[in-house]
This record gives C-alpha cells, structure tokens and sequence, in this order.
C-alpha cells in the first residue's frame, strides 16, 4: 500500500454526551482521542437513524440527495428501483399486495427496510474503488456488495450467509431472546475478528466495520442502566482487541482509523402506539419521527388534527426527503416521547404506553441529544479537538485521508466543508 488505508468503525447510538461522560472508563477511545482529532460533536442528520446516517457519512450529501430519509424506505412498485419490481416478477416472488400496489395509488404499499439499492449516488466505497483502492465492509449497512472487493453483510441480514469473498463467521441469529446482549456482542467481535484476519492476508486500503451493542443495550436498559457503562466498556475492549492485533501483524502504521457513531440516545418516558392512532395508513416509527404516507389532502388533514391531539408537531418534509418523494409526511413527537409501531405493545389497547425502548433517537432538528461523537487517528491527522461540526463534514475528510478527489464544487453541501478545510 503506498500511502496509509482506512478502518472506518461505526459504533452505533453513543451520543456526544455519553462519550464525554464514559471517556475516562474506555481506555482505547480516550487514547485516539488524545492523539489524534476529536469531535466532541458531530451534528446529527435531519433524520438522526441509523441508515440515513450511514448514508450521510457514504456520501457526504443530505437526504434529499442520497435518497435514505428514513430507516424504513417506502415501497409501492412505483417509487421503487425497477429492478425490484423486476426481480419480483421474474422469481415469482411478487406479493399480492405488490400486484395491487403497483395499478393503484400511491399511497398502497408500506415500508421496508433501507437497503443498499436504496442509496443514490457514489458512496465512499465507490470513490475507493474507482481510484483502484480494494474495499471491504464487514457488515457496514448500506454498503452495496457489487462495491466492495470483500463482504459480509450486516449481521442482522443474516450476515453469516452473504459474504463474499470472505469465510463467514458464526454469527448469531437476531431475535429477541434474554440472551440478545450476549449475541450482539459476540457478533460485533466476531466482525472485529475476521477484519483483522483479512487485513492480515489481503490488507485492503478501505476497510467498513460495525459495532451494534451500545445501541441495542440503550434502547433496552436505558442510559442509567450499569449495563449501558459495561456495553461501552466491552465495544472499548473490543476496539483494544482489534488495535493489539494490528500492531501484533505490524499493521498499525498502515491504516488510519475513524471511529464514529451515526446518532445519539436519550430517554422516553412515554410512546405513541403510531398505528392505533392513525389505523390503516403505511407508516414508519424512527423514534421520534413519524413518516405517513398518504397523498389525499383531506385525510392528511384529518390525521395532523388527530396527531395534534398528542402534541404530535408537522415537520417539513423538504427538509427531509428527495424532490421525487411527494406523498410522505413526517411529525415529530412531543418532548420526551417517541412513536412505536403497535406490534410492540401487543399486551394491550392503549394509544399511549410505557415505552419498548426506553432510550432512542430521531428527535428532529436541532435536538442536541441526536448529537454523536467522532475520533480520526493516524499519520496524517495532527491531535486537536473541534468542539462541534456539522453532519456531513466527515465525509470530505475520509476522502482526504483515502487521497481521493474531492466531491465536486456544486455537489459538496456548505455544511460538508468544514473539516476539509482543516490542516
Ligand atoms: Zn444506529
């Protein structure tokens, strides 16, 4: 490799604040952090869920233009990649309400998971690959196979049957057993584990690597839970594990790291059922945003005014999604309260209910819990601190660190140009 690689580590839901607050316990973190730069706060994305932050991390551009507005992306046969539909017909997998939703409005289908076929425009991995950089991404969400030189995806895709180029590891299935800590756990150190052995035999220049547990673990038990301090002590540890094994193949040197998370959390004392108070309409729960999506004037009315019963607030929608997105409509949820879907709150009737999640994000423009922390360490970044920095500004300097050309003049967001323009 003629100039250092990058290993971009995403430890998902540590807000800038509980980083601040645990740094002294997380040995690893505090010594990249004191050598090399730390922003103590990386501005939340509008919407501040996971996937629409791995999108704007990948491409260094807003929502409107990378196309992930929300964790869960609305699929109809209409607004859709026609290769989906495609496949669909072709494997006989097309669903009746498929059929349905492709002759009728646009408001008939729902919301699924966002994917990487979802995400428009060249990503990170893309911009590597294209300047003859080998890619590997280890269960990063979002990263598109047909990018990467190596993958293994994210775990909770069943990781361990979709790797390419890789051995799979023993990843444990996703469910919500009492055990679930345990396997997130052992799932993001088994990450850690094959990364390094490919490091070890293939060294690629661009290595992607996830690690879920702090975010799980907040959701579940909540910020002032002992195991929330143990959950950052272990992905501390872990991070430790994969630096020690580094050094011992004389690796260190080569890369650069990134370690950074894609939101922050904060606690909820109260959810809204979402599909109690507005039945038969698609929507999507981010936390506290609410995606609906209908485009009938009249009903939209009906349930703003039925929202605002709950102090639920309208968000403008250009503010989060793609010029070509016009029948979805985003709330924000009142102070302390976030929407659930009511698959969770199966036990009762309630419009209103104690929260699954005790802790979560998504809390809408300008909330400072949504706030992250990230730290980039290695040969060519001097040590220093920048107190608060807009979300996409991370990405401009990922390409600077990687020695790819740098996004176009008109396609660079302002609020992505401040780092870059560091050092
Ligand atoms: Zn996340």
């Amino acid at each position: 490799m003629s100039r250092p690689g990058l290993i971009l580590i995403l430890m998902d839901g540590i807000s800038s604040q509980r980083f601040a607050e645990t740094r002294a316990r997380l040995p690893h973190l505090d010594a990249l952090a004191r050598d090399g730069l730390l922003i103590e706060r990386l501005g939340a994305d509008t919407n501040a869920n996971s996937m629409p932050a791995r999108a704007g991390v990948l491409t260094g551009q807003p929502a409107q233009v990378h196309g992930i507005y929300s964790n869960g992306i609305y699929f109809n046969g209409i607004h859709c990649p026609d290769s989906e539909v495609e496949f669909a017909s072709i494997t006989g997998t097309e669903t009746d309400s498929d059929r349905h939703a492709s002759g009728a409005s646009a408001t008939a289908g729902h919301f699924r998971p966002a994917r990487g076929e979802d995400l428009r425009g060249e990503t990170l991995l893309e911009a590597a690959r294209a300047a003859g950089l080998r890619v590997a991404s280890l269960g990063f969400g979002l990263a598109r196979p047909e990018s990467c030189n190596w993958y293994l995806s994210p775990w909770w895709e069943e990781g361990d049957l979709r790797a390419k180029g890789m051995t799979a590891p023993r990843l444990n299935h996703w469910d919500a057993r009492n055990d679930a800590l345990m396997r997130a756990m052992s799932n993001d150190q088994q990450l850690l584990n094959e990364a390094l052995s490919l490091i070890e035999r293939e060294t690629p220049e661009l290595v992607l690597i996830e690690l879920n547990t702090p975010d799980y673990c907040l959701h579940v038990h909540g910020n002032d839970d002992a195991l929330v301090d143990g959950a950052l002590m272990m992905v501390d540890a872990q991070l430790g594990s994969l630096l020690a094994g580094l050094e011992a193949i004389n690796r260190r040197e080569t890369y650069h790291l990134c370690v950074f998370s894609d939101h922050g959390h904060a606690p909820v004392q109260r959810a809204l059922v979402a599909d109690r108070l507005l039945p038969d309409v698609a929507l999507q729960c981010d936390g506290g945003l609410l995606l609906v999506a209908c485009d009938d004037d009249e009903r939209q009315r009906e349930q703003a005014a039925r929202l605002a019963e709950f102090g639920v607030t309208p968000l403008a929608a250009a503010d989060f999604l793609p010029p070509d997105v016009t029948h979805i409509q985003l709330y924000q949820a009142p102070p302390g309260m976030s929407f659930e879907p009511a698959c969770k709150h199966a036990h009762h009737a309630e419009l209103m209910a104690a929260p699954g999640y005790v802790s979560t994000h998504g809390f809408g423009p300008g909330a400072t819990s949504d706030q992250r922390f990230a730290i980039l360490h290695g040969p060519s970044i001097s040590a220093g601190e920048r107190l608060e920095l807009e979300s996409l500004a991370l990405h401009p300097r990922l390409r600077q660190v990687l020695g790819l050309p740098p996004l176009d003049e008109a396609s660079t967001p302002q609020r992505a140009r401040d780092l870059q323009e560091v050092d």
